[in-house]
């Protein structure tokens, strides 16, 4: 057949011809040159990834003269003043940037690949302006691997983050992007055996593709991030309400206020999500069955922030009552008509001898965090809630020997709960309390009294984790004079007005039963009373009778 009589092939190579002359438009713009660099070893000029780099490169050098390439083996000079090793690696403009592929460009990598050649040859990294702030912010080097296959559509995404990072800071990103297809050395050796999986200074920061800014905040905190928030620097804010505090309760609420119209910021000076972040595993949060505590606050976070502007990390020190409350934070001020406060609660301490200073070195509030430093290794964890429970069953599937050290004769946990510590061969020292935690540099050891006998053991463990419940976080509440419960917790109506007229409670702050399910309820319980209030303020009746 030829040329003009099969319609479906005609559309094709018309569809083709179109994207060629586009590519052909774009390349035009370009202002800058291309010097590509192609490094392969001695003798070895003929492998087929060499060889199939050639041929991108001859694509693209097609479609625009700005692209110029020169081959070496790896015993040149040039291979030993740019420090490559592997072949084939491409070097794109190394006088300008420190941008490099070990192996070959092809298959979805094609698409990276373009990229870059556009990028370079526009002189722009589009990186977006939350972006930039979060890579103006990085101080030091950051060499980023990122680990793709030419099979995988979701690498390209995290190869054009990690070129946008290297073209915007030459000074400091240092990328590679590795192909774990022609090294799987490499792959190996950091265990890269989904991609894209991305590393930086040697600290895995992304598993599969991340947003922008969420790829740029991992790279700048070295951690593997999951949200970005965007960061304000506006020195003061007007608004309706100001919740304090960024767990479940505070994270509904703002979903609340801000749909009955009311302008609503959030404040949260530590992580979002509070104890819940924390938690390894919830299967009592309706519509879940089973999920990782952190990947709920996700959700949850996700979703308020479609509606709310969330104030991260910074601390309100502040606030002062008024006809307009007056909040100072540590980085601005904030006038608002009511406040609501979801301070949540904070992890109660043993108070035994060694816990302070062994703090952070064996001694863990945090099983989700800090249980992977100790598999294989021995640990006791201390109370009998829920939270003690959850969090030896999660140490022990993580490989972790846990005991369980309780202070009376039966769990405070339930009893589907209390159950699986028996059906996973967990230990239970019962009617037996921490006495002292000893050790030089880290933990070794505990000393236990068993509070019936009144005998005492040392107990040679590498960890103590302290799952004793929590104590409300109140200071704020009380530097601003608000009444407090006798058990320590805010004083509030049933509505979650507290004794200072549009200062309201809600979640752990308020006491109660701590399930999420309840913290949420009552974010959007105290919402509505808000909404309810500033309609129909009931301080101004009270003022008129
Ligand atoms: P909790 O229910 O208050 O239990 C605290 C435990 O620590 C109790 O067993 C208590 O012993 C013990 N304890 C307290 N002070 C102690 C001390 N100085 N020395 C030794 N032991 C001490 O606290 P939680 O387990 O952290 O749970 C807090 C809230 O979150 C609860 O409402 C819980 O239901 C909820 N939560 C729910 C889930 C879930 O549903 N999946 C998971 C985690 C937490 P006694 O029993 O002798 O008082």
């Amino acid at each position: 057949m030829t040329l003009g009589q099969n319609p479906a092939e005609d559309a094709a190579e018309n569809t083709q011809e179109d994207f060629l002359r586009q590519l052909r438009q774009t390349f035009a713009q370009f202002s800058n040159e291309i010097p590509l660099y192609l490094f392969s070893e001695k003798g070895k000029g003929d492998d087929v990834y060499v060889e199939a780099t050639r041929q991108v490169i001859r694509v693209f050098r097609n479609l625009t003269s700005k692209i110029t390439v020169k081959e070496y083996t790896l015993d040149h000079e040039l291979a030993k003043k740019w420090k490559v090793d592997s072949s084939p690696t491409l070097l794109i403009d190394p006088d300008r940037y420190n941008i490099r592929w070990v192996g070959a460009p092809i298959g979805e990598e094609g698409r990276s690949f373009l990229e870059a050649m556009i990028l370079i040859g526009l002189g722009k990294s589009n990186v977006s302006d939350q972006s930039r702030s979060v890579l103006e912010r990085i101080d030091a080097a950051r060499n980023v691997k990122i680990f793709v296959s030419p099979t995988c559509p979701y690498c390209p995404q995290q190869v054009v983050n990690g070129l946008k990072a290297a073209i915007e800071r030459p000074e400091i990103v240092f990328l590679e992007i590795i192909d774990i297809q022609c090294r799987p050395d490499l792959a190996e050796k950091y265990n890269a055996h989904s991609v894209p999986q991305a590393y930086a200074n040697e600290t895995l920061i992304g598993q599969g593709a991340q947003q922008e800014e969420v790829f740029m905040f991992s790279m700048h905190k070295l951690d593997v991030q999951t949200l970005f928030i965007p960061e304000s620097t506006d020195k003061l804010v007007k608004t309706d309400v100001v919740i304090v505090g960024g767990g479940p309760a505070g994270l509904s609420a703002g979903i609340y206020t801000v749909r009955s119209g009311l302008k609503t910021a959030l404040i949260e000076r530590d992580a979002l999500g509070g104890q819940v972040a924390l938690t390894p595993v919830v299967e009592n949060y309706p519509g879940f069955m089973q999920v990782g505590g952190k990947t709920l606050v996700d959700i949850m976070v996700q979703h308020t922030l479609e509606h709310v502007q969330i104030y991260q990390g910074e601390e309100v020190l502040e606030i002062k009552p008024g006809e307009t409350f007056e909040l100072q934070t540590t980085r601005r001020k904030f006038h608002t008509k009511t406040v609501l406060l979801a301070t949540g609660a904070t992890h109660r301490h043993l108070g035994v001898s060694g816990e302070k200073r062994l703090s952070g070195r064996g001694v863990s509030y945090c099983s989700t965090c800090d249980g992977p430093l100790f598999k294989a290794k021995k640990v006791i964890i201390v109370g009998g809630g829920n939270s003690a429970v959850t969090e030896a069953l999660h140490l022990r599937h993580i490989g972790v020997d846990v005991t369980l050290v309780h202070r009376r004769d039966k769990l405070r946990a339930q009893d589907v709960l209390a159950n699986q510590l028996n059906e996973n061969g967990i230990e239970v020292l019962w009617n037996t309390q921490v006495h002292e935690i000893k050790g030089k540099e880290r933990v070794q050891a505990v000393i236990l009294k068993n509070n019936r006998t009144g005998e005492s053991s040392e107990m040679a463990v590498d960890g103590v984790f302290v799952a004793i419940g929590y104590i409300p976080a109140v200071e704020l509440a009380k530097k601003t004079g608000l009444e407090l419960n006798p058990e320590g917790y805010i004083r509030h109506d049933g509505y979650h007005r507290t004794n200072i007229a549009g200062i309201y409670s809600a979640g752990d702050v308020e006491g109660g039963y701590k399930q999420i399910v309840i913290a949420t309820g009552q974010g959007a319980a105290a919402a509505m009373t808000i909404f309810e209030d500033l309609i129909n303020p009931y301080w101004k009746k009270e003022q008129a009778c």
